[in-house]
Parts: structure tokens; C-alpha cells; sequence
């Protein structure tokens, strides 16, 4: 894949990221402006566990996104990025576009998707 397509899925993953935890510190603000122990809870947002506080706010399917997305950006890292996991063939770009985070070439997943893994 060349740098600068590269660096478009990058961008791409990166907001994807953002907006998740964005979302996850949203839902954690809110929960405080409707709490009431607020200054309990605004005592442990001005700590160290912050992050991960947030990150207890995020749905289980966020965080399934969450970790796709550190896995594809781990895989740029290692210069995997765009190559099927299963048969190491490239990922189509279109595939790609639709879905930043694809593991499969879409022959292995309809495969999959066929044998119901
Ligand atoms: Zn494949």
C-alpha cells in the first residue's frame, strides 16, 4: 500500500478512535451531571484513573471497535496493514474504505461467513 493511502486509513482510524472516546467521555459527564455525589465523582475525574474511568464507559461493542482499530493501527506499525490474516493476499481498497478495520480479504470472509466461524 503506498504512504499516502496509508496514511488516509490512518487518519481514517484515528477518528474513528476519537469519536468513541469522545462518545465514552460524554457518557461519563453526563452520568456525572445526573449523579448526586457529584463532588465524589469530580474528585476522581481530576485523578490518574481518568482514562481508564472513561474507558469503563464504553459499551462492550466499543470496545470491540476500540481494539479493532489499535490492532489495525498496530498492524500499520508492522507494515500488515491491508493484508488478509488468512491468506496474506492484499485487502481490496474498497473493502478497506467501507470497513478501516477489516481483517479478511472478502474471498476468506465470505468463507467464514459460510462455515459460520
Ligand atoms: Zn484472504
Amino acid at each position: 500500500m503506498k504512504k499516502q493511502e496509508l496514511e488516509f486509513f490512518r487518519k481514517r482510524l484515528l477518528k474513528m478512535r476519537e469519536d468513541i472516546l469522545t462518545k465514552a467521555k460524554k457518557l461519563k459527564e453526563d452520568s456525572y451531571n445526573l449523579g448526586t455525589d457529584g463532588i465524589q465523582d469530580m474528585a476522581d475525574a481530576a485523578s490518574n484513573t481518568y482514562t481508564a474511568d472513561i474507558l469503563m464507559s464504553i459499551s462492550d461493542n466499543d470496545l470491540t471497535n476500540l481494539k479493532d482499530i489499535d490492532g489495525a493501527l498496530d498492524k500499520m506499525v508492522k507494515a500488515a496493514y491491508g493484508i488478509c490474516e488468512e491468506c496474506e493476499e492484499k485487502i481490496s481498497e474498497k473493502r478497506l474504505e467501507a470497513n478501516p478495520v477489516a481483517r479478511y480479504c472478502i474471498t476468506c470472509k465470505r468463507q467464514m461467513e459460510q462455515k459460520g466461524i
